[in-house]
């Protein structure tokens, strides 16, 4: 399947001199958004994960079909004020400033196995701070997974002690 042909660039968004990774193209597709979930859940049939992480917004998208195929739960990570119960965060740098994600203080146990979920890897700061936060209420985060990966950016790198799973990657 060529899942490339399905991203879309779109040139000064949201900001200029940004290029954008479109995804909805792949999302409107039934057979590319099946078999990408299929391809990144089939990595992990068998291995009682507990629950999928997914990060605010896209990677909700991605996180509720893996956790409806996996049969795990599924929690969500989201932005400041979003949340209705309480939360913990932690705050992470931005290309320009800072951001600041919560998670469900009850959200996950100790000892629980997680897959995160996203739908793009860039520099990593969003992975690692997710990573923290279910470090934090004692789950361990197995592998990072993402649609697409930009190379270059570090994020690898920066997320180095949790594996990282990209469908597809682009330099
Ligand atoms: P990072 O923290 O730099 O790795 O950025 C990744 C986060 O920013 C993810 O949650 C993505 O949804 C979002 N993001 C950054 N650039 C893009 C893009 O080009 N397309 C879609 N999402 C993006």
């Amino acid at each position: 399947m060529d899942f490339a042909s399905k991203i879309r660039d779109v040139v000064d968004f949201p900001k200029p001199g940004i290029v954008f990774k479109d995804i909805t193209p792949l999302l409107q597709d039934p057979r590319a958004f099946q078999t990408a979930v299929d391809v990144i859940a089939d990595r992990h049939v068998g291995s009682k994960l507990d629950a999928i992480v997914a990060v605010e917004s896209r990677g909700f998208i991605i996180g509720s079909a893996l956790a409806y195929k996996l049969g795990c739960s599924l929690v969500v990570v989201r932005k400041a004020g979003k949340l209705p119960a309480k939360t913990i965060s932690t705050r992470y740098a931005l290309e320009y400033g800072e951001d600041e994600l919560h998670i469900h203080e009850d959200a996950l146990q100790p000892g629980q196995k997680v897959l995160i979920a996203d739908d793009l890897l860039a520099t990593g700061g969003t992975v690692r701070a997710t990573g923290q936060l279910i470090r934090q209420l004692g789950a361990t985060p197995v592998e990072a997974v993402f649609l697409v990966e930009l190379n270059g950016l570090g994020g690898r790198e920066l997320v180095n002690d949790i594996p990282c799973f990209s469908l597809m990657s682009f330099d």
